[in-house]
């Protein structure tokens, strides 16, 4: 049943019974914040909140890399009535400023370092009332100011069926990033839906590398280490020996991370020179995630099969994951089993009211309280995306096996058709990553003399095989392995592939490359 709290309340409802116990640390320096402090930090800061002006339905606009002070400023925020919106750290003032205008943003949590980003951004956009600093910074209120105040606790009247809690803007893979309205009832009742499949407990510690600006990496913050007593040791980017040295020096005993980090912890040499024992499970999501490239990982490091999760911002996130007790037991390559409470359906590409059976790919449909409320300002966008009986349609294509795992295939829209044959980029990029010379690689779709589109690959060498791998020998690597239609027609060497900061490939900075190298 959907649960009706406020996200404060689901995630830090019990945090004040873990006492001393670490909820927060840093990976770089080791500053701890307990449960005791997380919790009277928050309520601290909520009230200053309040007492500076802020109010229910304001939109706050936080501006920050992963911290240990992050879950304090958001949920404080969310406490006082705010709907948050998590900006990228690394976003442009033009970026940034166009968020704060698309979302009304009337209050700005930032950092000291991020500052005149965030002076640049408001003053482009206009409507900010006032920009509050974490750490502290002349002329502002600081978020530590806040821990003094005498104002009282505010107890706005959120309806947690209605008001919005969290307003993330969609990676903008595919199109423009538009503003996803997610209430406080989606996020509470997901983490319900999602906690099950990895119960935590106090001793369990969790890195939190992913950005918390983007869903996937916020679940950290609120699934259930915050919840159940559990550490997150956070990092504020992913550099690879920073990583395995964390996991090392903290007795990280689960990671949930993406693509690219499994094939950094599966090929990179440097592994092997770190204790990573601590280590009892690795989650992959947000992009597709190779069966092979995956084994190689969960070998290498002595590990269970890697687990997958699935889903997307418009589903608050996750709809399909692979419960920890069933490592072993689920296939290779799926991303998991429907949680509870929700409905799936795959139908056809060709003819959306066609349902398809179990091993047929078509697009996945999805129905339940996780659902986005719309995307903010734009009902067109919405109606679009959710139909008027309440499926979400994902643009993702896949299919079922028989005992309901669900694989995905690709994006609808990334799916190239060569000679009216579809070919999937994901599938094709799996098999590049299996030539030992390939350090990373990239498939879209281009055209050739005739017209038609072919398969192209982007490929990094690896740093070893240097001048040695040659085109031909990466055209007969993939041709040796798949029928005739799915050969990559045309390879362009690169230095590295550019990607999202959720792991996410950007396809269109690859077309525009080829368009203008
Ligand atoms: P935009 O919608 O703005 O173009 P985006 O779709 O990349 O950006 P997200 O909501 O971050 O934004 O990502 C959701 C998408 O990530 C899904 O639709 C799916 O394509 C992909 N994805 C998530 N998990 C997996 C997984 N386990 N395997 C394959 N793809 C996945
Ligand atoms: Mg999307």
């Amino acid at each position: 049943p959907p649960v009706e709290l406020p996200i404060h309340e689901a995630v830090l409802g019990h945090a004040a019974g873990f006492g001393d116990r670490p909820a927060l640390i840093d990976g770089t320096d080791g500053t701890t914040l307990t449960y005791e402090q997380v919790d009277r930090f928050h309520r601290r800061v909520a009230a200053g909140l309040a007492a500076a002006g802020v109010r229910k339905g304001d939109v706050l606009a936080l501006h920050s890399p992963n911290t240990i002070a992050f879950p304090t400023a958001f949920y404080a925020a969310t406490r006082a009535g705010a709907s948050v919106t998590t900006v990228h750290p690394l976003a442009t003032p033009e970026e940034f400023a166009k968020q704060l205008r698309d979302s009304g943003t009337r209050w700005i949590v930032t950092v000291s370092p991020l500052l005149e980003t965030a002076r640049r951004a408001a003053e482009l956009a206009g409507g900010v009332r006032e920009m509050f600093v974490c750490d502290g910074a002349p002329g502002h209120r600081s978020l530590i100011d806040m821990l003094a105040t005498t104002a009282p606790e505010p107890q706005p009247a959120l309806d947690p069926v209605e008001d919005i809690a969290v307003l993330p803007y969609s990676s903008g893979t595919t199109g423009v990033p538009k503003g996803v309205m997610l209430t406080h009832r989606q996020i509470a009742t997901n983490l319900a839906q999602l906690e099950p499949a990895a119960a935590m407990a106090p001793g369990d510690r969790i890195l939190a590398v992913l950005p918390f600006f983007h869903i996937y990496g916020l679940t950290a913050l609120m699934n259930a280490p915050l919840r159940k007593g559990a550490t997150v040791v956070v990092l504020p980017r992913f550099d690879l020996e920073t990583f395995l040295a964390a996991i090392e020096n903290h007795r990280i005993t689960g990671l949930y991370v993406a693509p690219p980090i499994v094939l950094a912890l599966a090929k990179h040499p440097v592994v092997s020179e770190y204790d990573l024992s601590s280590l009892k499970y690795v989650i992959s999501a947000a992009a597709p995630l190779d069966a092979q490239l995956a084994r190689a990982c969960a070998q290498r490091l002595g590990l269970p099969p890697i687990g997958q999760a699935y889903g997307m911002t418009e589903l608050s996130p996750g709809t399909h994951v692979v419960p920890l007790d069933r490592l072993h037991a689920a296939p290779a390559g799926t991303v998991g089993k429907l949680i509870a409470g929700t409905e799936m359906r795959i139908v056809s590409l060709d003819d959306p009211a066609k349902d398809l059976a179990a091993g047929e790919s078509g697009e996945i449909l999805i129905r339940g309280p996780q659902v986005m409320k719309g995307y903010l300002g734009r009902p067109d966008a919405t109606t679009a995306m959710i139909d008027a009986d309440g499926w979400l349609h994902t643009g993702d294509v896949g299919h079922v096996d028989a005992d309901g795992w669900l694989f995905v295939v690709d994006r609808v829209k990334e799916l190239i058709k060569y000679k009216g044959f579809q070919v999937a980029p994901a599938e094709l990029e799996a098999l590049l990553l299996t030539h030992p010379g390939i350090a990373d690689a990239a498939v879209i779709g281009t055209y050739d003399d005739d017209g038609n589109e072919v398969p192209h690959a982007f490929v990094v060498r690896h740093p070893q095989a240097a001048e040695d791998l040659t085109e031909n020998e990466v055209l007969l690597h993939v041709a040796e392995r798949v029928a005739p239609y799915k050969r990559v027609r045309r390879i362009t060497f690169v230095d590295t592939v550019p990607r999202a900061a959720s792991g996410k490939i950007l396809r269109r900075e690859l077309r525009d490359l080829r368009e203008h190298p």
